[in-house]
């Protein structure tokens, strides 16, 4: 398979001709090739976008919106087509792949559509004047998008940039460029005027960092990794470029002893081990109180030993291949970290099979203040650790550099209030996880990002607010 970027409403080479190898992850075996961009792409991209932008933003906001409901009708008739794309890409489950990334790609179409025909906006009354706010595109925006859920998060990011009236320029991991190709395709079907939706494949340090870069670029929506986000944001910061971070996490599942265990059992695997433990939601941190650790911990790993391994394609697997070899190396490598630290591994055995495979793991008898439970590993590995009272399962809880999400388990409702006030995170669930509501605000604090997501938060971001002052007496 050959992968093009798609400018202007054409598909097209990199400019140097270049391309990037693609390797299956679930084969180990190279599938695709895509462009290797650089800065004369991305240049190009921001021309075929500055063109058709202001024609689009002074297309009636109905009409945009219609665009997106015609994108998700389409996602949806060629919904197995996608899931299968996406599945060969990052490894994962072909039924999760469909179920989860493909549905919610085209439930993001949806309700941005909605969202867009049903905004309004404020009107402030003074003495003898009026003041209301008009919301206006932001011009050529920027997203940059990670491989754990390439079309999801993709997706997140272009059905309210576009609908807001702004063109966009796409760039998907280089781990994961199948679903973006595809998704230009769909732009192309429905009729949506070039240059609107953009796509330029390619390496982060040099795709990616152009469309940092570029000043004609005005917003970048990044989701990823921490260290990246802060790359992104220092050379973002010094030409006031606007701004969303959504960055890594090491989210803990708080297990009280007043919980329905079974029912906190099964939240707490589905949280650490859903897409391999790739979800930067994931539950890598399981608190148990002391009083039911025992039973709780020996229960959690009978059923994560539990979990199928295998083929993505197959109905029944639970866990595919890991997103490459070397992020599959990383995350052994903190097995043999949580060893040293004084951890004692259950699973995460390499199966003997092609691919980047590997069995869960969990960790039992580690501080929560080593490496292993403070760093994301961001593969399926859970640590599990006792606490004797809210105020130190608190405290570990916040105890890491990360504050994305939380999950907590108890039949206690003050308790539950108590937590979801004094867990520094941008999400707590109570008693579920990963129940998404796409008008909430989606978000981290302290390193795992700055600025909300979601509902009116995108519509916000990816728009200015212009206050209008009229005087009538
Ligand atoms: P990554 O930071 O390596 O890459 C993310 C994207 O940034 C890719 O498209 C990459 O090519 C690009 N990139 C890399 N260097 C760049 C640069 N200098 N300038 C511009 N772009 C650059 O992350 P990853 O390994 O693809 O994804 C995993 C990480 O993403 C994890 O840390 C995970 O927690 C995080 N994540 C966060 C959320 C969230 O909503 N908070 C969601 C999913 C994943």
């Amino acid at each position: 398979m050959e992968h093009f970027n798609h400018i202007g409403g054409m598909d097209v080479p990199a400019h140097s001709g270049a391309t990037l190898e693609h390797i299956r992850p679930s084969t180990g075996q190279p599938d695709a090739r895509l462009p290797r961009s650089d800065v004369r792409d991305v240049q190009h991209a921001v021309e075929a976008a500055s063109a058709a932008q202001r024609a689009w933003a002074d297309r009636p906001a109905t009409e945009r919106a219609d665009l997106c409901d015609a994108i998700a009708d389409q996602l949806d008739k060629r919904i197995d087509e996608f899931a299968a794309l996406e599945s060969n890409d990052t490894g994962k489950p072909l039924t999760l792949a469909r179920n989860m990334d493909i549905s919610r790609a085209i439930a993001n179409f949806r309700f941005f559509a909605g969202a867009v025909r049903h905004d309004e906006t404020g009107a402030h009354e003074m003495h003898g004047a009026i003041n209301f706010t008009l919301r206006r595109p932001i011009g050529v925006v920027g997203l940059i998008t990670p491989w754990n859920l390439p079309l999801y998060l993709l997706s997140w990011k272009v059905a309210p940039a576009i609908a807001m009236g702004n063109a966009v320029i796409a760039k998907p991991s280089e781990l994961t460029p199948a679903t973006a190709t595809a998704l230009a395709g769909i732009f192309r079907e429905v009729g949506a005027p070039p240059g609107v939706f953009n796509l330029v494949h390619g390496l982060g340090g040099e795709a990616g960092q152009a469309i940092v870069d570029h000043p004609q670029i005005k917003a970048i929506s990044f989701t990823g990794g921490t260290a990246t986000g802060a790359r992104v944001a220092a050379s973002a910061a010094p030409v006031f470029k606007k701004l969303s971070l959504e960055l890594g996490g090491k989210n803990a599942t708080l297990v009280f002893s007043d919980a329905d265990l079974d029912a906190a059992l099964d939240g707490a695997v589905r949280a650490g081990f859903t897409n391999q433990g790739e979800i930067c939601l994931c539950g890598s941190r399981v608190l148990v109180e002391r009083s039911i650790y025992e039973r709780f911990t020996a229960a959690f790993i009978d059923r994560v030993r539990a979990l199928r391994v295998g083929e993505p394609s197959e109905p029944s697997t639970q866990v595919g291949a890991l997103i490459s070899e070397g992020h599959r190396e990383k995350v052994r490598g903190f097995l043999a970290l949580a060893v040293s630290e004084g951890g004692t591994v259950h699973g995460g055995g390499v199966p003997n099979r092609p691919g980047w495979f590997m069995e869960p793991a969990v960790i039992t008898g580690l501080s929560p203040t080593c490496r292993t439970a403070t760093e994301e590993i961001f593969g399926p590995v859970v640590t599990i650790h006792p606490f004797d009272s809210e105020v130190e399962a608190l405290a570990i809880a916040n105890g890491v550099r990360y504050g994305l999400s939380a999950s907590v388990w108890t039949s206690d409702l003050s308790r539950a209030h108590r937590m979801s006030v004094a867990l520094e995170v941008g999400m707590v669930w109570v008693n579920t996880w990963l129940l998404r509501d796409l008008r909430v605000p989606f978000g981290g604090v302290k390193d795992s990002g700055v600025g909300r997501e979601g509902g009116r938060h995108s519509l916000e971001f990816f728009s200015e607010s212009r206050n209008v002052c009229f005087r009538w007496r």
